[in-house]
């Protein structure tokens, strides 16, 4: 039996937040261990042969408000400068999204698009973001017939193909995510930081993992190990259904499966990302060589095909935000507040949230402060 102080369960950006705080600042020796064989969680990402550089489990764009987040993660990357902006296929044309004046200008005819400008301007004020699902509650005539527009040409199809419900079976925070946007900014985020990292997310995390009191152990799955290990402390970001057993039944995740295509010519798209929310069963094309501005004649894309989570089939990518899920959570919690061992769980998979990455590290820095007060 092998005793640890402090194991870490999960590579990715949680774990390696937490262990980074936990060597460095209580200067105890941590164990970090993933199941994978590579370290990132799904911001891995590898340099390609068209020096090209692939984020492996889809697009990952960093943006946050945090600054705590953007000083800790500062320390282990410089920052290339990259502002996010997304387009949509609607009736033949690519809109931009979030839908924003620009989008309302290039599909309505003058009168009628500057119409809806002044009616938004003067409903919620300049520079708002009104969910979707708010806007369509509208009692205005033309109001409504602008949102049951957007609704039907951006939400409902895309929100039906990414996670086999509709906009009104989510929490409406997942559809808020994206909201009509009363600006001509086309930025996907308002950010005051946004950028890539300058080596990539892989070569961050390696980084952040890169201190003397941390041991890292790849292909190893918590599961398969968990009774030839003790520990004083677990920190667990995989997920929490898995650790109980399944006892109170599976939590729903949805996953990912990225078609990837090598094109040879320089681009095949004139945005990172472009979202098909009506056509096709994928949800968006994603192309890699404008994150990082490399340069290649050749150009790489993900197609991006949501699917059902099945265990040992696939990787849960993200927690369905919806009532009975967060119910059938808190049940979990409730068992791990009464679990007699120091076990903390963090990220989008252990907290079940739908976090960005600026969120998951602002959680994993605040619950290392919430432990440490009890070290
Ligand atoms: N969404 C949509 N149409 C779009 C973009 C987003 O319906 O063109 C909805 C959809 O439900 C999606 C959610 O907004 O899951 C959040 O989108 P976001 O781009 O934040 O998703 P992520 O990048 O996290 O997959």
């Amino acid at each position: 039996m092998e005793k640890v102080k402090n194991l870490v369960v999960g590579c990715g950006l949680s774990g390696a937040t937490i262990a980074r705080q936990i060597a460095e600042i209580c200067k105890e020796e941590v164990t970090i261990i993933d199941k994978r064989s590579s370290i990132a969680g799904n911001c891995y990402d590898y340099i390609d042969e068209n020096n090209i550089c692939i984020h492996k489990y889809g697009t990952h764009i960093f943006h946050t408000n945090l600054e705590e987040v953007w000083k800790f993660l500062s320390r282990f990357t410089k920052w290339h400068p990259y502002f996010h902006q997304v387009v949509a296929q609607i009736d033949g044309k690519e809109v931009p999204i979030p839908f924003n004046f620009n989008s309302i200008e290039m599909i309505f005819p003058y009168e009628m698009a500057k119409k809806f400008e002044k009616k938004l301007i003067n409903r919620y004020g300049f520079n708002i973001k009104v969910p979707i699902l708010e806007l369509k509650k509208e009692g205005d005539k033309d109001l409504e017939f602008l949102a049951q527009y957007v609704y039907e040409k951006v939400f409902l199809n895309y929100t039906l193909k990414q996670w086999g419900l509709s906009p009104e079976e989510l929490d409406p925070t997942v559809t808020g995510r994206v909201p009509i946007y009363i600006s001509k900014d086309n930025r996907y985020f308002q950010d005051k930081y946004q950028g890539i990292p300058m080596e990539g997310y892989t070569r961050l995390v390696e980084k952040i993992l890169d201190h003397p009191y941390i041991h890292i152990h790849l292909s190893q799955d918590y599961h398969k190990i968990k009774n030839d290990i003790e520990f004083d402390k677990l920190f667990f970001t995989g997920c929490i259904d898995e650790f109980y057993d399944f006892e109170f039944g599976e939590l729903p995740y949805r996953s990912l499966n990225f078609d990837f295509r090598t094109y040879p010519y320089p681009y095949f798209q004139r945005n990172a990302t472009v979202n098909y929310p009506n056509n096709f069963d994928f949800t968006r094309i994603g192309e890699y060589k404008y994150f990082l501005n490399n340069t290649s004649d050749h150009t790489v894309v993900s197609y991006e095909y949501p699917e059902p989570y099945i265990r040992g089939e696939n990787d849960p990518y993200y927690p369905i935000i919806k009532k009975e899920n967060q119910l059938l959570y808190q049940r979990y919690l409730n068992k791990a507040a009464q679990d007699p061992r120091h076990i903390y769980f963090l990220g989008r998979l252990g907290d079940y949230k739908y976090y960005d990455m600026d969120k998951a590290i602002n959680r994993a820095l605040l619950l290392f402060k919430e432990v440490k007060e009890k070290w």
